[in-house]
């Protein structure tokens, strides 16, 4: 994603709207704040400088950028005061931030002048949305967007937009089922409302939709995705196979495909001498590319490490998060600099590329994983994934079967350190034989991730929804 990003939804986010224009009949356009960290490069010109958004009582002005860079039309709200920040999330007013966002995109939906048959919002910052359009469509009504119809997605349910109730009624959210579609025990909750008032939801895998109607991986919320379970649906995310192709991406060292992998040992030499490893290509690369929160396994991480390095591999990471894996993994680093390379912080986007080009063994050793991309990307560059079967890891990764050759990866069940070694040694025994491990990267190579069958199955539900 050129525009913003911290995850896998920044992927999502630019891959879809393409992929709905590329599969059919599907006028589909972007809409996001604009970032300070966005390039403005990218922007092709200012569409408005003057879009009049009803905001706490008052009306505020935003200018509004176009540009094409993603292959669809992107509209991005330019709101300095909210939106020129060090970061993406993170701050205080949060809820206010994506409030005005969610009001400012409906404002320039008006402007345009074509009432959408869908919007399609996409975790808590759009719950904002869900619910001023449900609040729109009700009692007063509201003729433009009479015939509008709302989809949320939900790509990771513990980010719940929680804040203070008591900020409703400034928000526009003063009373009614809107407003109390927003408090959940205690306090206010955007994703909640998105839940509860938009027609249809979706989440990010098949798996991950049922998991989240339990208890344990419900985050509370569980109850209330039960209760809406007929309109629930799990759509696997897609790759963007322009952007992760090791035959032709620009940020690699060398070129490879499933027929000829030649290319992929100058990308592990390219690897090691990024992080002055030594280039000894025998021994296997071991990696790890994630946020540092605990939902992506790395306590189990830094419960094998010692292990991982005794079997003499090389264990790269590239990671920006919570201060106690950064202060892990540089101990990590410190104990064993010519086999441990690390990178703290969010690199951009041709580091990533050049780990999944240039290892040989990815770790996603995931507590959850609503969907996961790093998987699918790893099995694009012939780098075999070594998960944990949950939620989207488990509908995308099929263990290996050596009797009769299928399979893309390896899988445990049970989160703890000792399934995460079994697999991992699982996988080192089957890198020691080349034909067995070129086996195993071929199948992963020739899984079909496109987005091309995840945008189909979005455009039957825009058709659903668009027909409620
Ligand atoms: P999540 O959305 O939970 O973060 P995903 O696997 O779905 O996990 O997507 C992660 C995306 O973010 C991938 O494109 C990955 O390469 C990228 N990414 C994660 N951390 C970093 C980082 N520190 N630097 C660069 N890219 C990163």
């Amino acid at each position: 994603m050129p525009f913003a990003k911290t995850g896998g939804l920044g992927d999502v986010a630019s891959a879809l709207p393409k992929a709905l224009r590329a599969v059919g009949d599907v006028d589909a356009s972007l809409v996001l704040p604009l970032y300070e960290q966005t390039d403005r490069g990218l922007l092709r010109e200012r569409l408005f400088d003057d879009l009049a958004v009803e905001w706490m009582g008052g009306t505020r002005r935003a200018a509004v950028w176009y540009s094409e860079a993603i292959g669809a039309p992107t509209f991005l709200i330019d709101a300095p005061e909210y939106f020129a920040r060090p970061s993406v999330y993170g701050f205080r007013d949060d809820h206010e931030r994506f409030a005005f966002f969610c009001r400012a995109a409906l404002a320039l939906l008006r402007r345009l002048g074509a009432p959408p048959d869908v919007v399609h919002g996409n975790d808590w910052p759009s719950g904002f949305a869900m619910a001023e359009l449900k609040a729109r469509r009700g009692g007063g009504g509201d003729a433009y967007y009479a015939r509008t119809r709302t989809l949320f997605s939900i790509h990771n349910l513990a980010y719940q937009g929680a804040f203070d109730p008591g900020s409703l009624a400034a928000l526009g959210f003063a009373y009614g089922e809107v407003h109390d579609a927003f408090l959940a025990e205690g306090a206010a909750s955007a994703l909640k409302a998105g839940l509860m008032l938009a027609d249809m939801l979706s989440t990010v895998s098949r798996r991950y939709a049922y998991e989240i109607q339990t208890r344990e991986q419900g985050y509370g919320l569980d109850w209330l995705l039960r209760m809406r379970r007929d309109r629930l649906v799990g759509i696997t995310n897609g790759v963007d196979y322009d952007v992760w192709n090791p035959a032709t991406d620009p940020h690699i060292a060398a070129h490879f495909t499933a027929e000829d992998l030649a290319g992929k040992l100058e990308c592990k030499r390219d690897l090691l001498r990024r992080f002055s490893l030594p280039e000894d290509l025998e021994r296997p690369v071991i990696a790890i590319i994630s946020r540092l929160v605990a939902q992506k396994g790395y306590d189990l991480i830094q419960q094998v490490a010692g292990r991982v390095l005794e079997t003499g591999a090389f264990f790269v990471a590239l990671g920006a998060g919570a201060q106690q894996y950064e202060d892990f993994l540089q101990a990590l680093r410190d104990h064993a600099p010519h086999r441990v390379g690390i990178y703290k912080g969010y690199a951009g986007e041709a580091l990533a590329h050049q780990i999944e080009a240039g290892a040989d063994i990815f770790l996603m050793p995931s507590l959850y994983e609503p969907c996961g991309l790093n998987q699918m990307y790893s099995m694009r560059y012939g780098t075999v994934p070594v998960v944990r079967a949950t939620g989207g890891l488990d509908d995308t990764v099929e263990n290996f079967d050596r009797a009769r050759g299928t399979g893309n990866g390896f899988k445990f069940q049970a989160y703890s350190a000792d399934a995460l070694l079994g697999s991992i040694y699982e996988a080192l025994y089957c890198y020691a034989e080349p034909e067995i491990w070129r086996r195993i990267q071929v199948n992963g190579m020739r899984a079909d991730n496109s987005w091309q069958a995840a945008a189909r199955k979005y455009v039957e539900l825009y058709q659903l929804v668009a027909r409620t």
